[in-house]
Order: structure tokens, then C-alpha cells, then sequence
């Protein structure tokens, strides 16, 4: 079922009030890959009257004040997309297109969407129950953090919103724990997953550099970022304090991970797989066109790319589905009236990251000083692609399935890392899961950035390559390497964008169309390098093109396009230059 939107809803469900409402940036598809549907679907099974309000007018109550009050709390996210991030291009232009917002044009997001609904909420209801802030834009800004559309260190967004608390990462276990607590009348402080302000510094807590610290010396603020990343894992966080004006921002430590079967559980709460009829009356959202007939089938990945916030939000550690879960939402896809015949995406953040794991994680959580992936597959990872392998066959030998395909990102030094089965699963994904051209991204060439962005080198990317189109050839099929590339990561210049073209050119033997000019989201350290211009791990001072002509034009050498004049971003709108 959807969760009411309207009053009319509310009262055919015979609902005489409602416990949470939740209000979202995305029009509201109820979907396994949107959070704030996960959610409201989590709590409607944990027993929670639950009603959802997508993209309301923000200058009037009209939408705001539709359910009325909640029994417990509001709860409030940005959407699947930071605010801004969806708002904003890389070079400060505000973004025509929304594929969360019905017939696409982006007019419904406001910029810094927690924040403003969080006024919404207050300026409408005196007296308003809790606010808890979730989703991504508030679990990346859960802390002091740079924010590059104003170009300066923020508080806390718990803070700027005036929220009661916020829930960070994927918030399914937290959120019903918050709601039993509100319920009860009993206080929610020792709930991991938390955020909360406090007068006073809980025992046991570490204790950050302030926000007043962190915003005028970025050697504090580095450090602050170090320990914040370091207190990440379940197994090993402890919880953190950090000063915001009088008060403390407390951070206790991640939520546990849910096992299989819980994460099983979590899809299995019959999703309605489209967008709400409410919603659907102004037209079509683009990303339904992707998440429809989708499967997730992990979360969490190691990768730790730095300019990715994967880890600070979901986690290192990978956790997966069981097959038989999998393979029961495929047959109900397959029995889907619109299902054409076609799985469009079987993967997680990562693809081939499913079902295998570093066996040190669950009892003593991730190294602290070591990568899993970089600079080199650790050894004690011991990847093996089989599960995913058998996985993918069983899928495809679904009655009404015609194609399975794999449109994740695939991490093309595990394949290659993967003795026993890295090159039976790439001919299995040649032969049946690509649809003429297979997506990867190395995002560079050039080893200094590469390493500033904590991928692998350029020699893993040729093994690959030849790997792929061997067996391409093999197959006797017609597909393509598509490469995704990145500009103006911190670190690369104008000559590393030109020698990429080049070995684009040379090695690649195709110029990449999918090239992003890097964007410095909140919470990584890729942003962390934009913003104090040093190398995190070594201290030394980093090149970073910083003025939005510059960072355009490194995209347009990698195009070989002539730099065109630069029309500057209309300012004011929290852009920097
Ligand atoms: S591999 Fe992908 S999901 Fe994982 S950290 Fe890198 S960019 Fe993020
Ligand atoms: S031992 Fe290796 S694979 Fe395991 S957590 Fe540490 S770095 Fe990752």
C-alpha cells in the first residue's frame, strides 16, 4: 500500500490520527530505493501510523498543514539527493531538471531543504511535535562540515533546522527505536544512530574540535574530520561531542547493521513500486524509469573512493540479502502488469560487492589505518564472485525475465583481484548483463590524482580493458567500455586534464562522454582536500582549482572543446568562485 498523503487516505484507512509524518524533497515513489518510503514502510510495520507530504508549497500551509499534527514526531529529509547537490551544477548554475519531481522541471526542491521545511513545520504548528531530521542531506551534515555552495564551515544542520534530533545512515533500526522512545515518554539519548544537542558532554564521549574551532583553522577541522571518519563503524565508534554555539551536537555511536534477515525484511514490506496517484496527476518522475524494476541487493561498501560519502553515511561493511529474498522480489517483478521483461539493475552502491566479506569486520570492524581496496586489494579480503554468479543465473531463469542487467558500477580491480572467479563472472556479465556498453569508472589517468581520490592506477584499468573486450570479441558481441572521468579533483591541473585526454585518446581509444566536474558534497575527504588545500594523509599542500571557470575548463580539455567565454553563476545563491 502507499502511505496516505491526503486526509481523504487518512480516513479511508480508518485512521483517527496519525503517529509521524514525514516530509521529503522527492515526490513520494514508494520504492525500496527511496529512503523516506523505506522508512515510513519500516515504521507502518513496526505498528506506526505513518502519513508522508512530498515537496510541499513552502510560502503557504497548503500542503504542510494537510494531515494535520503527529501523535509522535515529524520526520524531515531532504530527499535521495543532497538539497543543494540537486539544485546546484558543480560550477554554481542552478539545475533545470529534477528526476525525484513530477514532469521533471526542478520547481519544487528548495535549496537547503531540511532546514526550510524544518521552519515550515514550526511557522504552521505552534507548539510543534519533535522534529528528527534523516536522510542524506542531514546524515552528511550531521557535523561541522564544508559546505561549497557558501563556501564556509556550517554547524551542525541539527542546529541551522532547530531540530529535536537527527538520524544518520540508513536510520531502519534507529527510527523505530526513536518512535517506541517518543511513545513511551521515555528520552531517546542512548539510541545508536542519534544525533542530539546537550548543555553538557555525556561520560565516554570524544570529544571534536568545536564548530568555531574547525571553521577558523583548517588543521583543527582536519582533525575533527579524521576522528569523526574513524568513528564510523559499529563494532568500534564511540560516541562523539562536539561544541556548536553554548551547546554540544552528541553523536553516539552507528546503528548495528541489520543481518539478512532483517535487511530482507526491510524489502520485503510490499512496495508499490510507482509514484504516488496524488503526485502522478502532474506528471511522470524520471527515476521511477531506473528504480522501477531494480534490485538492491547490498548496502555499504568499501571502496572508499574519497570524493564518495558512501562510507560516512552506509557504512564500510557490506551487508546482503539472501538469495531466496532476491529471487522472490524478481518473480513479483516479473509478475508486474508493466514489467516489459527487462531487470534493470541487479547491484548496491558497488556491484560485484555481494556476498562475500572480510571476516575481521564483525567482530573487530574495519582497520583503522588501512583501506580494503587502495592502494591494493588487501589480502584478507577474499573476493569471490560466485554467489553473484549463481545469483544472476537463477535470475535470469525467472519465467517472464528476458534480461538481467548490471547498471551498478562495477570495481573493475576486484574483478581482476578475484583469482577463482573474476574472469568467469566479467563473461558472465559480457554474455548476458550488459546492454551494449558496460559502464565503469576510473575517473582518471594520472597516478598523482588518482591517488588523491583514492582509485586504482592506470595498469589495472588496461588489464581490465583488454580483459573485457577479449572476452567481447569472444562472445562475438558489439559492445563498448563506457568511462566515467572526474575534473577538477583536488589535486589535478589543467596538464593532468590534457595528458588524460591523451591516453583517453591513445590507450582508451575513445574520448569519455561521461565526464563531472567535481563537486565538493559535504563529508568526504576529497572536500576535505578542496577545502584546506592539503593532502589529509600526508599534510603536503595540494593544487586545487577552485574558480568556476577553471574547474569548466578542465572538463573541456578532457572534451577538447575551446573554452567558450565564462558567464559567472548568479551569486548569492551560496556559490563560491
Ligand atoms: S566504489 Fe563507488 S560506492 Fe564505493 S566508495 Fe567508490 S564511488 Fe563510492
Ligand atoms: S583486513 Fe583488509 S579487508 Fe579486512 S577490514 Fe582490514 S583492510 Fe579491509
Amino acid at each position: 500500500m502507499f502511505l496516505p498523503t491526503t486526509r481523504d487516505e487518512v480516513n479511508r484507512l480508518g485512521w483517527d490520527d496519525i503517529d509521524v509524518i514525514l516530509i521529503t524533497g522527492d515526490s513520494y515513489i514508494d520504492s525500496p530505493y527511496v529512503g523516506v518510503a523505506v522508512i515510513g514502510k519500516v515504521l507502518l510495520n513496526a505498528g506506526f501510523r505513518v502519513g508522508i507530504i512530498a515537496q510541499p508549497y513552502v510560502t503557504s500551509n497548503r500542503d504542510i498543514g494537510r494531515l494535520g499534527q503527529p501523535r509522535l514526531f515529524w520526520g524531515v529529509t531532504g530527499g535521495c539527493i543532497d538539497s543543494m547537490v540537486a539544485n546546484r551544477t558543480a560550477t554554481g548554475r542552478k539545475r533545470k531538471r529534477d528526476d525525484f519531481t513530477p514532469g521533471g522541471a526542478n520547481n519544487r526542491r528548495p535549496d537547503r531543504a531540511v532546514i526550510v521545511y524544518s521552519n515550515l513545520i514550526r511557522s504552521h504548528f505552534k507548539g510543534a511535535r519533535p522534529i528528527v531530521l534523516g536522510g542524506i542531506e542531514a546524515s552528511l551534515r550531521r557535523i561541522a562540515h564544508y559546505d561549497f555552495w557558501s563556501d564556509k564551515i556550517r554547524r551542525s544542520i541539527l542546529f541551522d533546522a532547530k531540530a529535536d534530533y537527527l538520524l544518520y545512515g540508513m536510520a531502519d533500526r534507529a527510527v523505530i527505536e526513536l518512535a517506541a522512545c517518543i511513545k513511551e515518554g521515555r528520552k531517546p539519548q542512548d539510541i545508536r544512530g542519534l544525533c542530539y544537542m546537550s548543555r553538557e558532554i555525556p561520560k565516554d564521549c570524544l570529544e571534536l574540535p568545536s564548530f568555531q574551532e574547525s571553521a577558523k583553522d583548517k588543521d583543527a577541522f582536519t582533525r575533527m574530520f579524521h576522528t569523526f571518519y574513524h568513528h564510523n563503524d559499529p563494532v568500534t565508534a564511540s560516541p562523539l561531542a562536539q561544541k556548536q554555539d553554548t551547546r554540544y551536537l552528541i553523536q553516539n555511536p552507528p546503528a548495528r547493521y541489520l543481518s539478512a534477515p532483517e535487511l530482507d525484511a526491510v524489502h520485503e514490506l510490499g512496495y508499490e513500486r510507482d509514484l504516488h496517484p496524488f503526485y502522478r496527476l502532474h506528471g511522470d518522475v524520471k527515476a521511477l524509469e531506473t528504480i522501477r524494476f531494480s534490485i538492491a541487493t547490498h548496502r555499504g561498501c568499501y571502496g572508499e573512493c574519497n570524493f564518495c560519502a558512501i562510507a560516512v553515511h552506509e557504512g564500510r561493511t557490506v551487508r546482503w540479502r539472501t538469495r531466496r529474498s532476491i529471487l522472490a522480489e524478481a518473480r513479483q517483478i516479473a509478475s508486474h502488469p508493466l514489467f516489459k521483461g527487462t531487470i534493470q539493475d541487479v547491484g548496491g552502491p558497488t556491484a560485484n560487492m555481494y556476498g562475500f566479506e572480510c571476516s575481521r569486520k564483525e567482530e573487530d570492524g574495519c582497520c583503522p589505518k588501512k583501506r580494503c581496496l587502495f592502494p591494493d586489494v588487501c589480502a584478507s579480503l577474499k573476493i569471490d564472485h560466485g554467489k553473484q554468479i549463481s545469483l544472476l543465473r537463477e535470475l535470469r531463469a525467472i519465467q517472464g525475465v528476458r534480461k538481467v542487467v548490471v547498471a551498478s558500477g562495477i570495481r573493475h580491480d576486484m574483478v581482476l583481484a578475484d583469482k577463482k572467479n573474476g574472469t568467469r563472472y566479467l563473461r558472465e556479465v559480457v554474455r548476458h548483463h550488459v546492454s551494449g556498453q558496460m559502464k565503469i569508472a576510473p575517473e582518471h589517468s594520472e597516478e598523482r590524482v588518482l591517488e588523491k581520490m583514492g582509485k586504482p592506477g592506470r595498469d589495472v584499468l588496461l588489464t581490465f580493458k583488454d580483459l573485457f573486450y577479449r572476452l567481447t570479441k569472444k562472445e562475438g558481441r558489439k559492445q563498448f567500455l563506457t568511462y566515467y572521468m572526474i575534473a577538477a579533483h583536488p589535486g589535478c591541473t589543467d596538464n593532468d586534464m590534457a595528458r588524460l585526454r591523451s591516453f583517453a585518446l591513445k590507450e582508451l581509444r575513445t574520448l569519455p562522454e561521461q565526464v563531472q566536474v567535481f563537486t565538493p558534497a559535504p563529508s568526504t575527504y576529497s572536500t576535505l582536500m578542496y577545502w584546506t588545500e592539503r593532502d589529509p594523509f600526508t599534510g603536503k599542500p595540494c593544487f586545487v582549482e577552485k574558480t568556476f571557470r577553471g574547474r569548466e575548463r578542465q572538463k573541456r580539455i578532457l572534451r577538447g572543446i575551446r573554452p567558450k567565454p565564462f558567464k559567472p553563476a548568479v551569486r548569492g545563491a551560496g556559490t563560491t568562485s
